[in-house]
Formats: C-alpha cells, sequence, structure tokens
C-alpha cells in the first residue's frame, strides 16, 4: 500500500514538473496562444463575453448533456450581474477566463487603467471560480503593455484559431461549417454568449456531435495546453 502511494506521488510530480515546462515553453516562444500544437485529437470550444441569463444557461445544458467542458472568457460588467452563473460554469467542470471588467479596447488604455480593468474582473471571478490564469484581450488586440501587465499578472494569452463569427447571427450552417473545414488537433474555436437571441446554441450543438464523430475530445483551454508537442527540429 505505502510502495503504491509513493509510485503515485512521483507520479504526480513528474505531471506537474512537465505541465509546468510545457507552459514555460508556450510562454517564451508565443506571445499569446492562437492554438496548441499536438497530433493528439483535441480542441477547446471558447465562449467569449459572458454570462447572459439567456444564452449562457442554454449553452451550460448543452454542455451537460453531451459531456463536454468548455472555456468562458467573462467580461467583469457581466459577472458584477450574474455572478451564479460563473459559479455554475467552474461548478461544472469549466474553465473561467478573464476578458476585462468593461470589454473596453486596450490598445488605446495607460498601464494603469489596462491593469485595472484586469484586476476588477480577476477580483469578480475569484468571489466565484478559482482565480484566472487565462486572459483574452477583447476583439484579440493586445499591446506591448498589454502582455506586459497580463504576464506581470501571471496570466497566458489566449486568443483562437476558428474564429465562427456567430455574433453576427449567421445562419446555424455557416458557424458549424466554420469550424468543420477549419479544425485540427489543437484548435481553439471561438464563439459567444454575450448575446441573445443567438444561433450559437443550436451551433454548439451540431458542432459537438460533428466533432465526436470525426474522433475528437473537448478540453478547457489549460487543459489543451498540456498537448502541446514542440515541433522536432
Ligand atoms: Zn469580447
Amino acid at each position: 500500500m505505502k510502495a503504491k502511494k509513493s509510485v503515485f506521488g512521483v507520479f504526480c510530480l513528474i505531471v506537474a514538473f512537465v505541465g509546468l515546462k510545457v507552459e514555460d515553453h508556450i510562454i517564451d516562444t508565443e506571445p499569446a496562444i492562437r492554438e496548441v500544437p499536438t497530433s493528439r485529437k483535441v480542441v477547446a470550444l471558447t465562449f467569449d463575453d459572458g454570462p447572459l441569463n439567456t444564452s449562457t444557461p442554454k449553452i451550460l445544458q448543452i454542455l451537460r448533456e453531451k459531456g463536454v467542458k468548455a472555456t468562458f472568457f467573462v467580461v467583469g460588467e457581466r459577472v458584477e450581474k450574474y455572478p451564479m452563473l460563473v459559479r455554475q460554469e467552474a461548478a461544472e467542470g469549466h474553465e473561467v477566463g478573464n476578458h476585462t471588467y468593461s470589454h473596453p479596447k486596450l490598445r488605446g488604455l495607460n498601464r494603469q487603467e489596462i491593469d485595472k480593468e484586469i484586476e476588477k474582473n480577476e477580483t469578480l471571478i475569484s468571489q466565484v471560480a478559482p482565480r484566472p490564469t487565462l486572459f483574452r484581450p477583447p476583439e484579440g488586440k493586445y499591446s506591448k503593455t498589454v502582455l506586459e501587465d497580463a504576464r506581470e499578472r501571471g496570466y497566458i494569452i489566449v486568443l483562437w484559431s476558428i474564429d465562427t463569427k456567430d455574433w453576427r447571427c449567421p445562419p446555424v450552417g455557416d458557424i458549424v461549417d466554420s469550424v468543420l473545414k477549419n479544425v485540427k488537433p489543437g484548435s481553439i474555436i471561438l464563439l459567444h454568449d454575450g448575446k441573445y437571441p443567438s444561433p450559437t446554441p443550436e451551433a454548439v450543438d451540431c458542432i459537438i456531435d460533428s466533432l465526436k464523430s470525426r474522433g475528437y475530445e473537448f478540453v478547457t483551454v489549460s487543459e489543451l495546453l498540456q498537448y502541446y508537442q514542440p515541433a522536432s527540429r
């Protein structure tokens, strides 16, 4: 029994060490993560701009029914309004990332203003979910100052490799096609739960079924980072 325990302990240490190394490597080479090079058929669904008491519960219900974990990049003003939805996201095994307090254009702000946007939302999220470690700048636009501030706060900046443009409310089929045409192992898929009515819940249902039938697994962004395989030299 004792031997078994220590073997497990060593295993955990190795996992922790390898995990840290992977993230260190990514941070050293990439200013922001758009996708994760890997041969494993894993992808991450990400939802921006929520929570909203209309779209978010619908998406959470679909994810629950399909047994899929996703990542929500929430906006602080909405976390303030719907903290219980963020609590639910975390309680159901999803990852909650920081998407600023008021969704401003960060490039137009000074360091102090940028820091306040990140910090204010971080405090709100931390009251109902684990402290976030992922940051996604509004519209995916950032400057050197944003990068420095987010990193000093311990964040990894996460963008996306597949933009479904679901916020424009296209037909469900267009959203699904944009994913199926572009998906590959390690893709990070951008969707939104900050708008209603929205074709997104129906599209998510279809995307999950289609990708599962192609052998894909769904993981949170932090889990996806663990599958990082550096290109062979
Ligand atoms: Zn956004």
